[in-house]
């Protein structure tokens, strides 16, 4: 018989009940560090008193309107990330996948309305993620993700990372864009190198494509600067924001420049949700935390001391982790074990990590944790270790 509840999670035997800043509360008391922040969502961690505020202030006035009225705090979060970024302009979506989809539209439209009308192919990458949508699944590819979901969605063409050869060849006159995560999280915490991003805006800029940059996990202070390819110097002309944007309550966005979003008149996109008061009351909260240069450099401080424990961990435990890779709180720990072993191995140890492809554990902490929480995880990373060193699962 089915469950009640359709069966496409396989989940930890774990029922959080609350949480408060790092730290998630299980039904039975149990105090779990979280070094995962429901996948790198919640920015500032649990029950931030600051987003329990914009929450609850704008829930006793009003909650949905619809995009058929004004939302004075919409204007307000899309005037905070122009302000704070490349871009001219901003779509609310209340996910990633959604704004993947914008973000695939808004390229196509841009060329159509240019008279290119060929140009609806776009390049991305193995290893990327950009969500569960149709177009999402036919835009990353993989066996995983598409199987049985067919006919996709046309255009996509697909490039194995790193391999600049692969990518010139993929570019032919129906390409009018490129689609990349700076920073892949599900695909392994793979750091695009800057000196990469920058031949890639270089290329786009040769061949007159659009950059579309996937910062659903890296952006929104992750890698300790507000958008994760403000490391290589370069900007986008299309990106996607979501997960950290809202702290925990459902909300994306795309990022545009007037050009690359010149195709999107009136009537040409549109969302019920997206954008809705409560959502944007809590987007500009975050926003007015993690747009803050001296918080981004606490992340950036706080990254640098994790990385220096993890390389110690590592050195420690060479049965069970290969390295460290990642930048800022986006920090992955290649294994030699299957890393679901790891992370159940740390739920023992009270800790919560995110298993990801290509062998890693991500550790994805609150960018609000301090830095005794972060030698806390660690620690509960060598209890894990050496429980698995002891009775490998
Ligand atoms: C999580 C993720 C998405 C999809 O976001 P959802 O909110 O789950 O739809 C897209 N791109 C990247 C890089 C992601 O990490």
């Amino acid at each position: 018989m089915i469950p009640s509840v359709l069966p496409t999670y396989s989940r930890a035997p774990l029922r959080f009940e609350s949480g408060e800043g790092s730290w998630l509360i299980e039904a039975d008391g149990r105090r779990f560090l979280d070094m995962g922040a429901g996948i790198a969502v919640n920015a500032l961690g649990h029950a931030h008193p600051a987003l329990v505020k914009a929450l609850t202030d704008q829930a006793n006035k009003l909650w949905h309107v619809s995009n058929l009225y004004e939302i004075p705090q919409q204007q307000a979060l899309a005037d905070k990330l122009v302000g704070a970024s490349f871009a001219d302009t901003v779509f609310f979506t209340n996910s990633g996948t959604e704004s993947a989809e914008l973000a695939i539209k808004m390229a196509r439209k841009y060329w159509y309305e240019k008279g290119q009308t060929e140009k609806t192919g776009i390049v991305t990458f193995s290893g990327s993620f950009h969500g569960r949508s149709n177009g999402a699944i036919a835009a990353a590819g993989s066996e995983k993700m598409t199987k049985g979901f067919g006919p996709l969605l046309p255009g996509f063409h697909h490039v194995e990372w790193g391999d600049t050869e692969g990518l010139h060849a993929a570019i032919d006159d129906t390409v009018g864009a490129i689609m990349v995560e700076p920073v892949q999280g599900e695909g392994g915490i793979r750091v695009m190198p800057d000196a990469e991003l920058k031949a890639l805006r270089a290329l786009c800029d040769e061949k007159g494509l659009l950059l579309v940059l996937d910062e659903v996990q890296c952006g929104m202070g992750r890698t300790g600067r507000l958008f994760a390819h403000e490391w290589a110097g370069i900007t986008p002309d299309i990106m996607m924001v979501a997960k950290g944007i809202g702290g925990g309550f459902p909300l994306g966005a795309v990022l545009a420049t007037a050009e690359a979003a010149s195709g999107m008149t009136a009537g040409t996109h549109g969302s019920t949700y997206g954008g809705n008061p409560l959502g944007c009351a809590v987007g500009c909260a975050v926003m007015d935390h993690v747009a803050e240069p001296a918080f981004l450099e606490e992340v950036s401080r706080k990254a640098g001391f994790l990385r220096q424990k993890l390389e110690g961990l590592v050195a420690a435990h060479p049965d069970i982790f290969e390295g460290v890779r990642g930048i800022g709180l986006m920090m992955g720990l290649k294994c030699r074990v299957a890393p679901a072993d790891v992370v159940k191995a740390g739920y023992a140890a009270e800790l919560i990590t995110v298993p990801a492809a290509d062998n890693v554990v991500r550790l994805l902490p609150p960018l609000t944790i301090s830095e005794d929480e972060l030698a806390e995880a660690v620690t509960r990373l060598e209890t894990a270790a050496t429980a698995l060193e002891r009775e490998p699962a």
